[in-house]
């Protein structure tokens, strides 16, 4: 009895220490994150900055075609002031395929005096279309900075989100020098951001009331995944700012189908004046890559008039709100939403 059972453990301790021993045909795959070794600050202001809270990183997702060069852009900052962190060094690293969770280490570089850097990428790298995480790590602290490059075929079609007030019911909109959060008819002021920055009394009460953990619209999580079910991509086009950028991208990865997300670069962006602009221009450049929308769903007259500018159909265009049905001028009316479940009852899905 002792020998018979010795047998089958010497045979595989032979196995192993010759080398022969074949893993599973459904073995799992060890992804190794990205890091780099950390390293003392190079610019002796980085401790202040630093200093004043937590990393407030964020990564530009991008839209691209097979094959084409990009661009990855990451903003570096701490804290709810969104101190910049300068001509400190970042690395970045880019996943070799969609699929997979092997990483390439592209090049070191310098943030700027604005707290911002960017590798490029050169065409011919990215050709299979599918999702691709990037991240920048820096080096002084290991923080990191996280977005996509998502690589589409010209005709992919698309679904348009806006986020506050569209998906969540809750807005934050920008009004002079203030967020103002508005629910239904009454609005506060929330805090002061241009030229004046946030307490971390103020932070603290606008990332719970409007970004931590906003209250959805009923439906409006479904009515995502239904048209993401459907092969639709959902590009999500939001007035938040950037520094909203890690919680926002969380809040969706928790709730809702992956797709593209575009937060505008800095205050001016996110005024209500800047707002249409930088929301025109996001959709005019992804209808340029080849991105093809089937519909559109906002709340705000920004929204009306951005995507009636960017050569999106009104009559596909669909506003929740007061403002469903409303057109921006010298375009033709929208399509007024009164609850996604209603909405859903009369698509063709
Ligand atoms: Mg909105």
């Amino acid at each position: 009895m002792r020998m018979r059972s010795l047998t089958p453990t010497l045979f595989l301790v032979t196995a192993a220490c010759g080398g022969a021993l074949r893993l599973p045909e459904s073995k799992v795959p060890v992804c190794v994150e990205p890091s780099v070794a950390r390293t003392a600050w190079q610019n002796p202001l980085s401790h202040l900055a630093v200093a004043t809270g937590e990393p407030v990183h964020s990564g530009e997702d991008v839209v691209i075609q097979p094959g084409a060069a990009v661009t990855l852009a990451g903003k570096f900052a701490y804290g709810p002031t969104s101190k910049d962190l300068e001509y400190e060094a970042v690395t970045a690293f880019l996943e070799d395929d969609p699929a997979g969770c092997s990483w390439s280490r592209l090049d070191t570089v310098l943030t700027d005096s604005d707290g911002r850097a960017t590798v490029q990428v050169p065409g011919g790298a990215l050709t299979a279309p599918g999702m691709y995480q990037f991240r920048f790590v820096v080096h002084g602290d290991q923080s990191e900075a996280t977005a996509r490059v998502w690589v589409v075929e010209p005709g992919t079609k698309a679904v348009l989100f806006d986020i506050d007030g569209t998906l969540t019911r809750a807005d934050l909109e920008l009004v002079g020098d203030a967020v103002v959060f508005t629910v239904g008819s009454s609005s506060e002021l929330l805090f002061e951001l241009a030229g004046s920055p946030l307490s971390r009394t103020q932070w603290m009460f606008g990332l719970e009331r409007v970004v931590n953990e906003p209250q959805a619209h009923e439906g409006a999580f479904e009515l995502a995944h239904r048209w993401a079910s459907q092969g639709y991509l959902p590009i999500y086009v939001t007035g938040r700012p950037y520094l909203f950028d890690a919680i926002t991208r969380r809040w969706l990865d928790e709730h809702l189908p992956a797709g593209p997300l575009f937060l505008t670069h800095g205050v001016e962006e996110s005024m209500p004046s800047g707002v249409v602009a930088y929301k025109r221009d996001t959709i005019t450049h992804l209808s340029a890559v080849g991105i093809e929308f089937e519909a559109a769903y906002g709340n705000a007259a920004t929204d009306v008039c951005a995507y009636a500018e960017a050569g999106l159909d009104p009559s596909a265009t669909y506003i929740i709100g007061e403002l469903g049905g409303t057109a921006c001028p010298g375009y033709g009316p929208t399509q007024a939403v009164e609850s996604y479940p209603e909405h859903m009852a009369s698509m063709p899905y």
